[in-house]
């Protein structure tokens, strides 16, 4: 499986900080051999405190512009209007992304859809603030329908009011269900705006690529204690280099081993969906007499002795907290039917 690796800095803040960038993550791509596909800088910032820097704006252009000059890789840069998009496209920037903040607000996404429409545009559709799988998915559509041919997904985690290590919550089970539903789909993670922290972006580039992952948009900076924006995520081109070129990537093919598992998994599947039904049934067939008799629909001391059959392999701590689960959806589906 090609990968696609994306890497810069968080803004563009002059053109020396570009460039220099840009300099170290050649230099030390074709060190590690990895091929660096994007560049990529925030020119305009969607920044929560007002007067936090914000990017370098339009002034950036001709910077990006030297940049894929001098080093023959294509820059991406964030857009969050039609404008901004109309602006890429008229300064040669063919791969944008539209920001997580912008990806709430469909109405915007259409609007920079329209704009992209029938172009030769990639563009990467990051996943929106809020855990919301179908808002996500709609706006990727609005991509392909407009026929844009490259469009990439790409997961930098969710808004959580709870407390978290990482700077937003990974709920893996989201890209995981997007991969699902669009399997031709690349799909990116951005473990730099997930993280918030450089310290933990190793072991989450790396669940991703377990993941099945199709590439990692990762925040650099030549020299991270400067920069202006997300200075506490950003990794040095060196530091990028290490990373990417140290990850055990995993590959989507099918493997003779696996096809043999999988072949006893779909039996056991077979079985247990049977099973499982077979159990509802029953549920429904001691509902009637249940009614027909006026017992209530309740029997804690019944429901006790079900949960004793579920008690083999204790040893197994993570197959123990899965049945703890399984149990409860199972005796809330069988109080909801007998009702
Ligand atoms: C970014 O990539 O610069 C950015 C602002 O990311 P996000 O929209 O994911 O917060
Ligand atoms: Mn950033």
């Amino acid at each position: 499986m090609e990968r696609i690796w994306i890497a810069g800095p968080c803004a563009a803040e002059s053109c020396e900080q570009l460039l220099a960038t840009a300099a170290e993550l050649m230099e030390q791509s074709a060190l590690a051999g990895v091929h660096l596909d994007y560049f990529r800088a925030g020119i305009w910032k969607v920044r929560s405190v007002p007067g936090s820097f914000c990017g370098a704006g339009e002034e950036a252009f001709p910077w990006l512009q030297e940049v894929q000059r001098t080093y023959g890789v294509p820059a991406c840069v964030e857009v969050m209007s039609a404008r901004q998009l109309e602006l890429c496209a008229s300064y040669g920037i063919r791969t944008v992304w539209v920001g997580a903040r912008t990806c709430v607000n469909p109405t915007e996404v259409q609007q920079i859809a329209d704009a992209v429409r029938g172009s030769d545009f990639t563009v990467l559709v990051k996943n929106p603030m809020i855990p919301d799988l179908r808002l996500w998915e709609g706006n990727i559509e609005r991509f392909l329908k407009a026929g844009i041919r490259q469009v990439m997904a790409v997961h930098r985690g969710f808004t959580d009011a709870q407390e978290n290590i990482y700077r937003n919550a990974p709920v893996w089970q989201i890209p995981i269900d997007l991969k699902v539903h669009l399997p031709e789909l690349p799909i990116l993670c951005d473990p730099s705006h997930l993280c918030g922290q450089v310290r933990w972006i190793p072991q989450v580039a790396q669940l991703a690529m377990n993941y099945g992952f199709n590439g990692l948009m990762i925040e650099c900076h030549h020299n991270p204690a400067q920069a202006l924006s997300d200075a506490e995520q950003q990794l040095t081109p060196a530091q990028w280099a290490t990373l990417v070129s140290g990850l055990d990537l995993r590959a989507n093919a099918a493997d003779l081993d696996l096809v043999k598992q999988r072949s006893f998994l779909e039996n056991v599947d077979n079985q247990l969906s049977e099973l499982l039904y077979q159990r509802m049934v029953l549920v429904d067939e001691i509902a009637e007499i249940k009614k027909a008799k006026h017992i209530a629909v309740v029997q804690p001391k019944q429901w006790q002795e079900v949960v004793k059959r579920y008690q083999k392999h204790r040893e197994d701590t993570a197959y123990q907290k899965f049945l703890e689960k399984f149990l409860e959806l199972l005796h809330q589906s069988s109080i909801a039917r007998q009702h």
